[in-house]
């Protein structure tokens, strides 16, 4: 159904993600378990494009198709090392895209749940992720209003930048639980990590600035 993926690994593959789990140390990764996770996870599998394989393990992020991006892997890997995930916590990931970032949560020990609104990218992750040995439940729809049904979860993660922080989002946390979201400032995003006090009350850490592509309304129609 979909362009034929070349889904070979090699030791070439596997040297050239050694050296960027060191570039990602360099530039102030310190989660071994995240560390271990890129060296681990075939990127390159995640790029459809094959004529941009040999990129792949660039600090850098390439079109997937539907006009969206698999992020930069230090912003993949910042985001997780912030949500301190421990083993079989039930995470919940806005925005599953080419499903790196998913693998990357699975490697750390996370249960996850993913949303995906371009129908396009959720059909192609949901084939490719168990051919690469990953077994987790996608979802087609809008991120926006998170997955109720499998409410609370302990973490959250938003990989597409946000006008503003999804109430429901919030709602849909445990109490101590994170959510990590890049949200809307001038041409970029701000990081910003919420931790749940009680139910009402949260306390936000400012993390930067990075950039990703728009979190949008309702569902895709490709
Ligand atoms: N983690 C992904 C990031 C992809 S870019 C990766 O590394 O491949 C962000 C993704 O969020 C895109 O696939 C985009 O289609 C998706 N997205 C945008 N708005 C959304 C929404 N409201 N709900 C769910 N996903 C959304």
């Amino acid at each position: 159904m979909f362009e034929i993926i070349i889904m070979t690994d090699t030791y070439r593959h596997k040297g050239l993600r050694k050296q960027l789990a060191q570039v990602l140390v360099k530039k102030g990764i310190k989660d071994n378990a995240v560390l271990t996770a890129v060296e681990t996870i075939p990127r390159h599998l995640f790029i459809p494009d094959n004529a941009l394989h040999k990129y792949a393990y660039e600090d850098k992020p390439f079109p997937i198709g539907s006009g969206q991006t698999i992020s930069q892997p230090y912003t993949v890997a910042f985001q997780t090392e912030l949500l301190k995930i421990k083993p079989r916590e039930k995470v919940l990931e806005i925005g599953t895209g080419s499903g790196y970032q998913t693998a990357v949560l699975l490697e750390v020990g996370a249960k996850v749940f993913s949303i995906e609104r371009q129908k396009y990218l959720y059909e192609r992750t949901k084939e490719l992720l168990p051919q690469l040995g990953y077994n987790t439940k996608l979802f087609y729809g809008d991120g926006y209003k998170g997955l109720p049904t499998f409410a609370p979860f302990d973490k959250i993660i938003v990989t597409a930048g946000a006008p503003y922080i999804p109430e429901d989002l919030l709602n849909q946390l445990k109490i101590g639980g994170i959510l990590v979201i890049p949200v809307d400032e001038d041409n970029s995003q701000r990081m910003k990590k919420i931790v749940k006090l009680s139910a009402t009350n949260f306390e936000t850490e400012d993390l930067g600035l990075f950039r990703f592509v728009p979190l949008l309304k309702e569902k895709g129609r490709d």
